[in-house]
């Protein structure tokens, strides 16, 4: 794993764990809960690929991500094209 890879992990670490803190703090707050999960699951998920080196592959066309659009959306799964 290279350097870039591990900052990246360490942010979304630190993101996931803020979230995880989020929402055990809004327990029962349904307006919260949903997009919370949801956002843990795109950082846990984000967490993976770069743990099996696909972290810069789109999961839908297998393209290489533009790496601005990953360095802005550290958790998108998809290249432009298909997250449109
Ligand atoms: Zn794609």
């Amino acid at each position: 794993m290279d350097t870039t890879h591990v900052q990246i992990r360490h942010q979304l670490e630190a993101q996931l764990d803020r979230l995880v803190h989020r929402i055990g703090e809004a327990n029962g707050d349904p307006r919260l809960l949903p997009a919370g999960r949801l956002e843990a699951a795109a950082i846990k998920s984000a967490l993976t690929r770069l743990e099996n080196g696909t972290y810069e592959m789109c999961t839908k066309c297998g393209k290489e991500i533009d790496p601005r659009r990953l360095m802005a959306f550290p958790t998108t799964a998809t290249c432009l094209r298909c997250s449109i």
